[in-house]
């Protein structure tokens, strides 16, 4: 094996949208693309009938060439030029979501009539990645938004996400809470969209899925007793991490205390989020034996390429150089994560299985 390589089975990314779904029933949900954009992972969604959030020109041309229906597509980010607006506009595409006065009024000139959701910033409990403040208004902020979308002629809706590996079921009762707060200010709601941020197990474990999707069915019935607005949510992370495995080398072992292992992966060609070492990925490896302390790092020559020094790892004793190193759980934010030539190492490869990989 010459290069590292992410191996995504489609059959999980089915069975994982699957079960999303049927956990929401009647809610929109939109796979968030950046998380994993395979065309045989877009497809696997498509499937079992859910639609996309994207951010841009590139993603949603993606997703129509998968044969996504452009009412499915949400467009998440509210960050995008007049161009890109009207790009999205003219291929279908009718929900956006935004967070200033001058993209909404982008919005209504160049997205005429569309349903745009304003983001609320709010106080939800830490997540393993924050999006900290880029993103979202305060609520007060947001009810002028809406009222000013309004009388542009938009429709609206409010939009929140709880930072991504969010480990609190509870996380989203603060979102729906206040947009239960602003819907009684006498806003007409056509949407609530709750984001993703729906985690998954990496070396610490997090409860099923069905707990958070039961968390939330209770906080909408509690602030919502007359019927809540529907609900769109964009699940990135958890409907592909379990789905993909990567496989990596050991190119180098340096003896001492502390031992160094350098993979022929690292922050820059897929392993992005161990940025802060933040996503503690489990480790697997073909030798027994004891094993001891190691800190972690990737092949390039760059300081900063160190995927583990403060999060304890410990790795046979015996690894040696060539020795192939697995990483479960890796079918998210990791491909679509990796540089084009740092270091004239190549991105991430990825081989799809499983009934929607191309022959
Ligand atoms: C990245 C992103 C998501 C997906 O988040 P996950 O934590 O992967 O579920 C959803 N919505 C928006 C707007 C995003 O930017």
């Amino acid at each position: 094996m010459n290069h590292p390589y992410l191996l995504v089975d489609t059959d999980v990314v089915e069975a994982r949208a699957r079960e999303f779904v049927s956990l929401f029933p009647g809610a929109h949900v939109r796979y968030a693309v950046k998380a994993n954009p395979e065309p045989a992972v877009l497809d696997a969604v498509l499937s079992v009938g859910a639609g996309f959030d994207v951010a841009g020109r590139a993603e949603i041309e993606l997703c129509l060439a998968r044969g996504a229906d452009p009412a499915t597509l949400a467009y998440g980010n509210t960050i995008k030029k007049r161009d890109d607006i009207a790009f999205a506009y003219a291929h279908g595409v009718r929900e956006f979501t935004s967070d200033a006065l001058s993209d909404i009024e982008n919005l209504a000139e160049y997205a005429p009539g569309s349903l745009v959701s304003i983001r609320l910033l709010l106080d939800a409990p830490d997540s393993v990645t924050p999006f900290g403040r880029k993103f979202g208004c305060e609520p007060e902020a947001a009810l002028d938004l809406a009222r000013r979308a309004v009388a542009l002629g938009l429709r609206v809706g409010l939009a929140f996400h709880v930072g991504s590996q969010q480990p609190d079921p509870r996380a989203w009762e603060i979102g729906i809470a206040t947009a239960a707060k602003l819907a009684a200010e006498g806003l007409f709601l056509e949407r609530v969209n709750i984001g993703g941020g729906f985690p998954v197990s990496y070396r610490d474990s997090v409860p099923p899925l069905a707990e958070y999707a039961s968390a939330i069915a209770s906080a909408l019935a509690a602030y919502f007793p007359d019927g809540h607005p529907p609900l769109l949510l964009e699940p990135g992370r958890v409907l592909v991490a379990d789905a993909g495995v990567i496989r990596t080398e050991v190119v180098l072992v340096k003896p001492g205390s502390p031992r160094w292992v350098y993979l022929d992966i690292g922050r820059y060609n897929g392993l992005a989020e161990t940025e802060n070492e933040a996503i503690a990925y489990r480790l697997l490896t073909e030798r027994d034996g004891p094993s001891g302390p190691v800190i972690l790092a990737g092949p390039t020559c760059d300081g900063d390429d160190v995927l583990y020094q403060r999060t304890p790892y410990e790795l046979p004793l015996s690894l040696r150089a060539g020795d192939l190193v697995e990483i479960p759980g890796a079918g998210a934010y990791t491909a679509s994560y990796a540089s084009v030539a740092f270091n004239g190492i190549e991105p991430l490869a990825v081989r799809c299985v499983g009934r929607f990989a191309h022959a």
